[in-house]
């Protein structure tokens, strides 16, 4: 693998130095020796380098159906709009969305992203093409398939976790409380206990949600989670938006790992997490854009901003969320929220996984505080170059594992398939 010196950015967390990379990893952060040999030298002089973004959420294949369900409630767009057309998703259209995805991502400055959907092993290959990490589960909820649906996660995990030299880690996916109640969360915990595998589910999205919980069983669904026994494994919740103090009492002493999703929750309309306070109770949480049909995008630069900015909004209090820990969470928590150890920080020793970001633009100068130009003026199109795992995947505006004009076109030629079947 090539080894590359990137010379003289700045460093997210470190300040001006160099950064080399060997072997797929970080093996310089400081100043290279004049004797120092590597295959390339980048000058990134003006640039800002940080660690790869990590997207903690998401269904990838969904940008198939980018703005196509759009100013609903999120039950009528599940059950109107999303629902059938997924009914009639193939495998095909789940790779090609998947791609469509990654082509996304990776310009935007990702390098790691969070999955839970169908056909998922289209997505690990499609992961395993275009050099992404990847923590990916196939959706569980109860129903005649959630049998089939089990054993596909088994499969998932038997054959993709850790391949692609380890960039593909498989988690299980119980979609959410009101989908897999207590009793269908059983063989799925028995299966993670079996296979030692973490689990990724959607918690607290509503507050329908939580109002049916509470009709139903008398307790929130953090609270009837935590006594299914679930929280006693590895757990990233996405969303934790209707969340009481005492919800956060039990995620907080059960480790549970939150993903923010700011622009889905809006755009949903379903409310803004208590972030600031699960921060405050020592939680882990990363930043998620959930799918394209929700969003209407995969650019963590937005998601950043939005973090930074909404509970400064709604709690009058412009020092809650600031720009460094925006980032944060949109790199090294949003890595622990995953449970990667390798990744998510600037440091000698950890997997390659870069996003370099031009600052020489109008709307980034003139130069003082790198942390403030990204969390609050950089875009997804000042990302110049990206690296995983020590692999170049975007360079000079150019995509160079991805196809990027036959993955529109064929993204294109699956989402019609599909409507011409409803
Ligand atoms: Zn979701």
């Amino acid at each position: 693998m090539e080894s590359v010196l990137f010379k003289g950015p700045w460093v997210a967390g470190v300040g001006e130095a160099d950064v080399g990379v060997r072997d797929g990893r970080i093996a310089l952060v400081g100043r290279a020796e004049a004797g120092d040999r590597y295959d390339r030298i980048i000058e990134a002089d003006g640039c800002a380098l940080i660690p790869g973004l990590v997207n903690c959420h998401g269904h990838a294949a969904m940008t198939l159906f980018r703005g196509i369900a759009d100013d609903l409630p999120l039950r009528r767009w599940l059950e109107e709009k999303i629902w059938p057309l997924e009914a009639k998703l193939t495998a095909e259209c789940v790779y090609w969305g998947s791609m469509l995805a990654m082509a996304e991502m990776i310009r935007g400055g990702t390098t790691t992203f969070t999955d839970m959907y169908f056909f998922e092993e289209e997505t690990a290959r499609a992961a395993e093409e275009a050099g992404m990490r990847a923590v990916l589960s196939r959706g569980l909820a109860v129903g005649p398939n959630l049998h089939n649906a089990l054993r596909e996660n088994r499969q998932l995990a038997e054959e993709w976790h850790q391949r692609g030299d380890g960039r593909i880690t498989v988690q299980l996916g119980p979609h959410a409380l009101y989908t897999c109640p207590p009793r269908q969360l059983e063989p799925i915990l028995d299966l993670a206990a079996e296979l030692d595998l973490a689990l990724q589910i959607h918690v607290a999205e509503t507050k329908e949600e939580v109002e049916e919980s509470i009709a139903r069983y008398g307790k929130s669904p953090v609270a009837v989670l935590e006594e299914t026994g679930l929280f006693q494994f590895p757990v990233l919740a996405a969303h934790c938006v209707h969340v009481s103090e005492e919800d956060i009492g039990i995620l907080a002493r059960n480790k549970v790992h939150v993903s923010h999703n700011p622009v889905s929750n809006l755009k949903l309309g379903s409310g803004i997490a208590p972030v600031p306070q699960m921060l405050a109770a020592g939680m882990i949480v990363g930043l998620g854009t959930d799918g394209a049909s929700s969003n209407n995008n995969l650019d963590m630069f937005l998601e950043m901003r939005m973090a930074a900015l909404i509970h400064k909004g709604i709690a009058n209090d412009p020092t809650l969320v600031p720009a460094g820990l925006a980032l944060e969470m949109a790199t090294s928590l949003g890595a622990k929220a995953l449970f990667l150890e390798d990744v998510g920080s600037i440091e000698e020793g950890m997997k390659a996984d870069i996003t370099l970001i031009d600052l020489n633009q109008v709307h980034l100068s003139p130069r003082h505080d790198p942390c403030a130009a990204i969390a609050y003026a950089a875009k997804a199109s000042d990302v110049t170059l990206v690296m995983a795992d020590g692999r170049i995947l975007l360079e000079e505006g150019r995509l160079t594992t991805i196809d990027e004009e036959r993955t529109i076109y064929e993204a294109q030629r699956c989402l019609r398939a599909l409507q011409e079947q409803l």
